[in-house]
């Protein structure tokens, strides 16, 4: 048995970075396979001995008529429905924002397991913004650099009792 992460936040918190890093080389760009929509792209993800199925939302910085937090709520929610365990990132280096909180109420709302990520934590950067992460109410806040591979070991000791 194996299980669907879904990577949700705002945008450029690094959502794709994680994607390509968990996905690895061989992109696996799902945009042309049936009943997959550019919005959210799906991969096979192998990280350390675990392999699963990793969705990234994206198509949130495209500009539409509709307001960005109506299409945050709507991609959020089909990512959630598809997903057992979502991965909340936020920007470490920025710190919690009011958009940040919207995700958070969402997924407290929808989805069963939610496991909160600070991206961009490398170096001390990103100590003020893993600190102020505990105020989302999700829990103690995974430290994570996914352009560096930083936290991947801590990113697999969450994620093995899933698998
Ligand atoms: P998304 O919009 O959430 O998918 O974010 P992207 O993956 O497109 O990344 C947004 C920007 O953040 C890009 O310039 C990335 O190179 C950068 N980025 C992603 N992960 C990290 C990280 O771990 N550390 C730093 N410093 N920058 C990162
Ligand atoms: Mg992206």
């Amino acid at each position: 048995m194996s299980f669907t992460l879904a990577i949700v936040g705002r945008p450029n918190v690094g959502k794709s970075t994680l994607f390509n890093r968990l996905v690895g080389k061989k992109l696996a760009l799902v945009d042309n396979q049936p009943g997959v929509t550019r919005d959210l792209r799906e991969g096979d993800a192998r990280l350390g001995h675990l392999k699963f199925t990793v969705i990234d939302t994206a198509g949130l910085e495209e500009a539409t008529d509709e307001s960005l937090q109506g299409r945050m709520r709507k991609l959020t929610e089909r990512a959630v429905g598809m997903a057992d365990v979502c991965l909340f990132v936020i920007d470490a280096r920025v710190g919690v924002t009011p958009a940040d909180h919207v995700f958070a109420d969402i997924l407290r709302k929808r989805s069963a397991h939610v496991i909160l990520a600070a991206n961009k934590a490398e170096g001390r950067a990103g100590e003020a913004g893993l600190f102020e992460a505990y105020e989302l109410g999700l829990g103690e806040p995974l430290r994570l650099s996914a352009e560096h591979g930083e936290g991947m070991g801590e990113l697999i000791e969450v994620l093995d009792p899933l698998a």
